[in-house]
């Protein structure tokens, strides 16, 4: 058990077997609507803090924070207890404070375009790692109160399920964000898709789309190859007819590989029977791909197609990247010797 945030109400409760019956139920709070340690709990006895503290401990120790775009970003990379490295990053916006965390350190999906695809895979987060994440952001953001928790850090959440979806429930109940303030993002595990649609907990589901051609798809995101886009639709249609949640495909602009006329249609013959809004982001830098991303009138005229096409769209800020902590920069250079994902990059650039 790396974290406190680890143990259920009733592991507490075993823990605490020979304290007073409300204890644990007082310790549950103190963690999840506080978002204290247990030696900020001065309504326990100092004996029961001092334990608490020991036997409760934190996952993450931070390892940097940096901010930027105006101390309005802040990217923190924390090392676990096994050494392992992962990053989270806490947005503030006129109207909503986001946080994007992290799900597994490192990731297996092997998108060429991706800091942490070229990176390599190391571990599943635990659900307590992932609820720890939420609750420095919380607690940083304060005085404001965060609003929103987007599962678009390192890592494939659906790839990870069971622990995701128990931190999940957790951030809906004790802590207190609403399903519709929580976003899934996945690159298109069809399999995670489907048992999320039987799901009494709705969330919203983000799809990292980035081509609606399976040719070009199999490159970017060799995931395509296992779960092509026709399997993909179905999934996503199952997914909105089940919850009503509305779809978004995420599209990393990259210069001259999705941006053309013909991406436009592509995408929004793709989007339009599921009604999906699309999220528009230029491709960010990252060492192991050397495309480009679009220029701004390239992302503007590639907008005007989809909302011509009836689509709603989004442009979104680039957040962080002077830190790199935009989309796809997170890689806390995670200590692991994959080179094969790294070289999969190159080659998929080459053809
Ligand atoms: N594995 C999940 C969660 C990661 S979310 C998923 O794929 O959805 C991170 C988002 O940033 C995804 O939409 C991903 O495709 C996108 N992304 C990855 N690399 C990027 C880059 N270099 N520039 C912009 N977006 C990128």
């Amino acid at each position: 058990m790396p974290s406190a945030y680890d143990l259920e109400l009733d592991d507490l409760a075993a823990l605490l077997s020979d304290e007073p019956a409300y204890r644990s139920r007082q310790v549950f709070d103190g963690l999840h609507e506080g978002l204290r340690r247990p030696h900020e709990m001065t309504e326990l006895p100092t004996r029961l803090r001092d334990q608490l503290e020991e036997a409760l401990p934190s996952a993450l120790r931070v390892a940097s924070e940096v901010t930027a775009d105006d101390r309005m970003t802040t990217k923190w990379a924390f090392t676990l207890a096994d050494g392992a490295t992962i990053e989270t990053v806490l947005m503030r916006y006129p109207r909503r404070t986001t946080v994007c965390v992290s799900s597994q350190a490192g990731c297996a999906m092997a998108c060429s375009f991706c800091a942490t695809g070229q990176s390599g895979f190391r571990r599943h987060l635990t659900t307590g790692e992932i609820i720890e994440q939420v609750v420095v952001a919380a607690r940083a953001a304060a005085p404001r109160r965060l609003t929103n928790v987007v599962f678009m850090g390192m890592g494939e959440p659906l790839a990870n399920y069971d622990r995701l979806m128990a931190a999940v429930r957790r951030l809906n109940g004790p802590l207190g964000l609403g399903a519709r303030r929580l976003t899934i993002s996945t690159v298109g595990v069809v399999p995670g898709i489907k048992r999320l649609t039987a799901e009494p907990l709705a969330v919203n589901l983000a799809v990292s789309l980035h081509s609606a051609n399976d040719r070009t798809r199999d490159q970017l995101a060799p995931i395509n190859k296992r779960y092509p886009l026709g399997v993909l639709a179905e999934a996503c249609e199952a997914y909105v007819e089940a919850t009503h949640r509305r779809l978004s495909f995420e599209w990393a602009l990259i210069d001259g590989v999705n941006d053309t006329s013909r991406d436009v249609a592509e995408l929004a013959a793709y989007a339009r029977p599921l009604a999906a809004h699309v999220n528009l982001i230029p491709l960010n830098p990252t060492p192991g791909y050397l495309v480009r991303g679009s220029n701004s009138a390239k992302v503007a005229e590639f907008a005007a197609g989809l909302e011509d096409a009836g689509i709603t769209v989004t442009v979104r800020s680039t957040r962080g990247r002077e830190i790199d902590a935009a989309c796809g920069q997170l890689a806390a250079r995670v200590p692991v010797e994959v080179t094969t994902t790294a070289k999969k990059g190159r080659d998929a650039q080459q053809r």
